[in-house]
């Protein structure tokens, strides 16, 4: 997506750790006009999908599944970080590894809100390693349902979570890929799409 190529070339900033930040338009404050597009391009992406669920984690990926949400007209779940080691029963969880904190942490949602009918397009921030999207996905799949596909706003191409979880057979659509970010010069390359 060209629209979020420029931005990213424009407002990113790279730190150290491969770390791209995008705090100016996607992950402090939000650029909404820029989130509606990304929000009608996942539609455009995912229409042939009968998606009757938004799933994101919070709290970066809860500003664009917002948008998503909207344009598939369903509502956005989000995984909730369990602040307790005590999981009640009434919640399926699982444990993710975070890439920009270096820390394990489950995640959780309420039984109430997902079950075996729901057809779900799980929608995130970024794409490093994969342990979030596998951490979401385990829980799509703990419930019964099913996953119609996976929305990534910018995947990090050089790093393996993209590769795996497309080698598993997922249908992941990622609105900008870059290939290569150099800290020195500042530069970054997309992947033609
Ligand atoms: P993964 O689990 O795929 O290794 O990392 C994905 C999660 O880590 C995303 O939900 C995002 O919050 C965070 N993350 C990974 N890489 C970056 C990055 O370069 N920049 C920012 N802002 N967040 C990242």
């Amino acid at each position: 997506m060209k629209l979020l190529e420029e931005r990213i070339r424009r407002d990113g900033i790279l730190a150290e750790g491969n770390v791209l930040k995008v705090d100016c338009f996607l992950n402090h404050m939000m650029d909404m006009r820029l989130l509606g597009e990304m929000g009608r391009e996942f539609k455009r992406l995912f229409a042939d999908r009968p998606v009757n669920k938004i799933l994101t984690i919070e709290a970066s990926g809860i500003g664009i599944a917002c948008m998503t949400a909207q344009c598939f007209d369903v509502p956005l779940l989000f995984a909730k970080k369990a602040r307790s080691l005590n999981i009640s029963g009434d919640v399926y969880s699982t444990e993710v590894r975070s890439y920009t904190y270096g820390q394990t942490y489950k995640i959780t949602v309420s039984k109430r809100f997902i079950g075996p009918k729901d057809h779900v397009l799980i929608i995130d921030d970024f794409l490093a390693n994969g342990c979030a999207l596998q951490g979401l996905i385990d829980l799509v799949t703990a419930a019964g349902a099913t996953v119609e596909g996976i929305g990534i706003c910018i995947e990090k191409g050089f790093q393996p979570g993209g590769k795996t979880i497309r080698e598993k057979g997922y249908r992941l659509e990622s609105l900008a890929i870059v290939d290569s970010m150099n800290i020195e010069t500042g530069e970054i390359v997309f992947r033609e799409q």
